[in-house]
């Protein structure tokens, strides 16, 4: 193998690198994502492939491919759902394809050299629209029996109190899943609870206030949770949220009181490689498959 191939495929767009041996990029490509259409959708991820060259290919799905049945469940883009997405490629490409939830990918970036790197135990998060996450053992991607390890947004919010009544209703079926209150349109949608004012994520962050700190409080809580079952040495965060800064100072501070611990030596970090780990991390799954 000469190039290790990656291809991140999300909702809006679908971006392709290749890495040579050194883990320099030599290739880079991004492209609107076909919307809706599963055979163009396929047609667009080889032709990447393709254009990337010969080597090892990797791909980041917003989903994951159930263990039991080979086929996409979960994904965002509806039209992926069912369908034998590995295997087509495969046949398509006639090359080996390993194929990973996104943000798996994004947390083994920053595992390998990234905000994670050199730790044992690294769980990545992306809040944005959603809220993914994704687990790091020993250098290697923990996908588990259900393929679902790391997917905490649909765990309900720990310690519901107050101001997180009523639990809202989330897209999934249940209600007070993590991700109604940590994604953006969560914070939106708090916001505009408490004071009546519809502000994007981004202009609340900038504003902090009261909205901001019961955000960092959710927050706490529910990383919290992690930290007692998972114990990493390293928690990266990725998406949009990421880039409010006064979560790295302000989270851990809050954290302690939910850990069952003298001490919390777990840190938050933002990730170093930005949009571009999920596409990083592609490209190494196959050096660093679960
Ligand atoms: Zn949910």
């Amino acid at each position: 193998m000469t190039l290790r191939i990656g291809v991140d495929l999300g909702g809006t767009k679908i971006e392709a690198i290749a890495l040579d041996r050194q883990g320099r990029e030599v290739f880079r490509k991004r492209i609107p994502s076909p919307q809706g259409s599963y055979p163009a959708t396929l047609e667009a991820v080889a032709g990447l492939v393709r254009e990337a060259g010969e080597g090892s290919v990797g791909v980041g799905i917003p989903g994951s491919i159930s263990r039991a049945t080979g086929l996409v469940k979960g994904a965002n883009s509806t039209w992926l759902i069912g369908k034998p997405f590995r295997e087509d490629l495969e046949k398509i490409l006639q090359r080996e394809v390993r194929m990973e939830n996104d943000a798996n990918c994004f947390a083994l970036s920053e595992a390998v050299d990234g905000a994670g790197s050199g730790a044992r135990v690294v769980f990545g998060v992306i809040i944005g629209t959603g809220v993914g996450g994704g687990i790091v053992v020993d250098g290697r991607v923990l996908t588990g029996p259900n393929a679902i390890a790391g997917e905490w947004g649909h765990n309900p919010l720990p310690a519901p109190d107050g101001d997180d009544f009523p639990l809202p209703q989330c897209y999934c079926g249940r209600k007070g899943c993590i991700e109604t209150y940590l994604s953006g349109p969560g914070l939106s949608r708090d916001h505009e609870r408490a004071t009546g004012k519809r502000l994007s994520a981004e202009d609340i962050v900038a504003l902090g206030g009261e909205t901001l700190a019961r955000y960092q409080d959710r927050f706490a809580r529910s990383l919290a949770s992690v930290i007692n079952t998972l114990d990493p040495d390293v928690i990266v965060l990725g998406g949009g949220m990421s880039n409010a800064a006064s979560l790295y100072a302000q989270v851990p501070r809050l954290w302690g009181r939910h850990v069952f611990s003298d001490q919390v030596a777990t840190r938050l970090a933002k990730a170093m490689h930005g949009d571009s780990s999920g596409v990083r991390g592609a490209a190494w799954l196959w050096d660093h498959a679960g």
